[in-house]
C-alpha cells in the first residue's frame, strides 16, 4: 500500500533541486518504475517532485561537434525511433526497442531507465536485505537465477536498463543538475558497484538529477545491442551485450563491449576488448574473446547457466558484427 507523501510539479529547473533538495523527497519522471517501488514499500519518499512537465529536460538533438543530446526526459520510444539515433548510434535504438513493452516505452524515460531500482526479487520484496539496510544478501544462500556473476559482493543484483551499456559503449555522458550546480559525468562511472557501496546505484547526490545524455559523434562506429531473455515477451536481460567496434581492413582499431545480465553495473569486458583489438574477427579471435570475458566469472548457486550462455551469445555477436 502506498504510504502518505506530498506532490508538487515545478515550473522550472531550478525550482525542482530546490524541491528535491529537501529531506525525503524523491523524483518522478514516467513513474513506470518509481510508482511500484513506492507501492511495495520497497522505499518510502515524502514529498514527490515530478519533473515531467520541465520542456528543458525533453527533445532529443544533435549537438554542434555532431554528436547527440537526449533530454532526460525524452521517452523510450522516441529514443528507439529517432532517425539520428537509428542511422548513427543503431545498438541504442536496437536497446530501447528490448525495453519493456510498448506502453512502458511510451512512458518510460531514458533518465529514469538509467535510475530504475535494482529488480533483484528479494530487494523487490519484503526482505530486509543489505541494499535495504539489512545484514545479509538473501540471494546467497537463496533463489539465484537471474543474479550476477561479475563484479557481485557483497550484494548480487544485476542492473536492469538495456539502454545503459549501449550508452557506456558510444562513451555517452550525463549531464547532471543539483544544489551544488551541474557536472557532467561519463555514464560508465555514473553506476556504483555494491563494494563500493550497497545501498547506492549511483553517483547522484541529494537533490541530483540527470538533465541529459550526450553521445560524442559516432565517427564510422559499427555498433550492436544483443539481449538473451528467459521468455519470448517483454523480460529483463538474462545476459546481453552492446558493441560498439571501429574497423579498418577487417581489423579492429576500436572496441566498447559492454555487457547486460552479468553484473551490478553496466559491465565493460575491457578483458573482450583487449582481445579482439588489432584482430580480425575470425573463429578463433571470436572463441578466445567470448572466454576472456568469462575468466573471472564467479557464478552463484544457480547461476552458473549463465556462463555458457554469454559465451555463446559473444560469439554468435562478434561473427555477425564482423560481417558488417
Ligand atoms: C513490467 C516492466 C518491465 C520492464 N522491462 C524492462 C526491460 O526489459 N529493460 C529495461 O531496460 N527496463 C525495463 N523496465 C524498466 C523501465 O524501462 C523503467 O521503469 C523506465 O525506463 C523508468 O522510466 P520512468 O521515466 O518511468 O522513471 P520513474 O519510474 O519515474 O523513475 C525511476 C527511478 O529513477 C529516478 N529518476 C527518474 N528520472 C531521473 C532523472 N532524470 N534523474 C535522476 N533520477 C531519475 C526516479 O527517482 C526513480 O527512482 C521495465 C519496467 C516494468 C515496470
Amino acid at each position: 500500500m502506498l504510504t502518505n507523501f506530498s506532490y508538487t510539479r515545478p515550473k522550472n529547473l531550478k525550482e525542482a533541486v530546490k524541491q528535491l533538495a529537501s529531506p525525503g523527497a524523491g523524483l518522478h519522471a514516467g513513474g513506470t518504475d518509481l510508482l511500484g517501488c513506492l507501492r511495495d514499500n520497497v522505499f518510502a519518499v515524502k514529498k514527490l517532485v515530478s519533473i515531467s512537465g520541465l520542456k528543458e529536460l525533453k527533445g532529443i538533438a544533435k549537438t554542434s561537434d555532431n554528436g547527440l543530446r537526449i533530454g532526460s526526459l525524452a521517452t523510450i520510444a522516441e529514443v528507439a525511433e529517432h532517425p539520428v539515433v537509428n542511422e548513427r548510434y543503431s545498438s541504442l535504438a536496437q536497446a530501447a526497442r528490448e525495453v519493456a513493452s510498448p506502453q512502458l516505452r511510451n512512458q518510460g524515460t531514458l533518465g529514469g531507465n538509467l535510475c530504475q531500482k535494482p529488480r533483484c526479487w528479494y530487494y523487490r520484496g519484503e526482505f530486509h536485505c543489505l541494499r535495504k539496510g539489512g545484514e545479509k544478501c538473501f540471494a546467497v544462500a537463496g533463489e539465484s537465477q537471474y543474479h550476477c556473476i561479475l563484479g557481485g559482493g557483497p550484494c548480487f543484483i544485476v542492473h536492469p536498463s538495456d539502454t545503459a551499456p549501449a550508452l557506456v559503449a558510444f562513451d555517452a555522458s550525463v549531464r547532471i543538475a543539483g544544489p551544488k550546480g551541474s557536472r557532467t559525468v561519463p555514464v560508465e562511472r555514473l553506476f556504483v558497484l555494491p563494494g563500493v557501496d550497497v545501498r547506492r546505484e549511483t553517483v547522484l547526490g541529494p537533490g541530483e538529477l540527470i538533465t541529459e545524455i550526450v553521445l560524442p559523434p559516432a565517427r564510422g562506429l559499427r555498433s550492436s545491442y544483443r539481449k538473451v531473455r528467459a521468455r519470448a515477451s517483454w523480460d529483463f536481460a538474462l545476459a546481453g551485450i552492446a558493441l560498439a567496434l571501429r574497423f579498418n581492413d577487417g581489423v579492429v582499431t576500436h572496441a566498447r563491449a559492454v555487457l547486460s545480465g552479468a553484473a551490478p553495473v553496466p559491465w565493460r569486458s575491457r578483458e573482450l576488448e583487449a582481445a579482439i583489438t588489432g584482430s580480425k574477427l575470425d573463429a578463433d579471435a571470436i572463441a578466445k574473446a567470448a572466454a576472456a570475458a568469462m575468466q573471472s566469472a564467479q557464478p552463484l548457486a544457480e547461476n552458473a547457466y549463465k556462463v555458457p550462455l554469454f559465451r555463446g551469445m559473444i560469439e554468435e555477436e562478434l561473427a555477425a558484427i564482423g560481417k558488417g
